[in-house]
């Protein structure tokens, strides 16, 4: 496995980078309370029927996405995550093994969420706007988009996630309205149902524009201390 200095070398994050540098995490590491601040340190209320939802979904044909999907992409992780992470919609390798983020984006996202202490598995849920693949990769479209919100809906209210983190332009406008670019959302707090909400770059787009690795980073520390105000409040 990777060390973490790797993990931000990977993230094109420089020495320059100040706000949670190397040096900074890595001596976190022998704190095991700083462990906490990310890992399951405020415990979530999420009840409800998953199964249900999840029956329903796998089942539906609201919008014409269900024509072409192969697997119907729920979502993956810890449904009482403090952390959620939204995507815009499966790519071809999702459609075909029904998890979202499993191909070189997913890599990508695995790397960012270990450099943030975090894995997929463990209070983390993954999920995207709309759960069937658009065709060619294209974004979803409007009336797809409105046709899976209230899934999204309730996949936030079941979780009930300190903080959102919203990978993308279209996760943007679904999530916290408007039509800006991606740039427009980003560096400030939003607020979704009362929930910390915050907007980064897609990993895909990461993918093609490696020097944008390094804002991300930053968008990401701004979530890790939105996250830490949320814990030292409960103290
Ligand atoms: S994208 Fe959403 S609304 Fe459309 S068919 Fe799939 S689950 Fe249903």
């Amino acid at each position: 496995m990777s060390t973490r200095e790797e993990i931000l070398f990977e993230l094109g994050i420089t020495p320059r980078w100040k706000l949670r540098d190397v040096a900074e995490i890595e001596s976190s590491e022998e704190t095991s309370s700083s462990e906490d601040l990310h890992k399951g340190a405020i415990s979530s209320n999420a009840s409800g029927d998953w199964s249900e939802l999840k029956t329903t979904i796998e089942s539906c044909d609201r919008c014409k996405l269900c024509e072409s999907r192969k697997k119907v992409v729920v979502g993956v992780g810890d449904p009482a995550a403090n952390w959620l992470f939204i995507g815009e919609g499966p790519g071809a390798e999702e459609d075909e093994r029904g998890e979202p983020f499993v191909g070189r984006a997913g890599q990508l996202l695995d790397n960012m969420l270990l450099a943030m202490r975090l894995n997929r598995r463990e209070n983390v849920y993954i999920a995207n706007v709309v759960k069937c693949r658009p065709p060619g990769n294209r974004n979803p479209e409007p009336d797809e988009v409105d046709a899976c919100s209230s899934f999204l809906d309730q996949q936030i209210d079941l979780i009930a996630p300190q903080v959102i983190v919203l990978l993308g332009k279209v996760a943007a406008h679904r999530v916290i309205g408007g039509d800006g670019t991606l740039a427009s959302y980003r560096g400030v707090e939003h607020r979704y149902k009362n929930i910390s909400t915050v907007v980064t770059y897609h990993p895909a787009y990461l993918l093609r524009n490696q020097l944008d690795k390094a804002k991300a980073w930053k968008d990401l520390c701004f979530a890790m201390d939105l996250m830490d105000k949320k814990i030292e409040q409960r103290k």
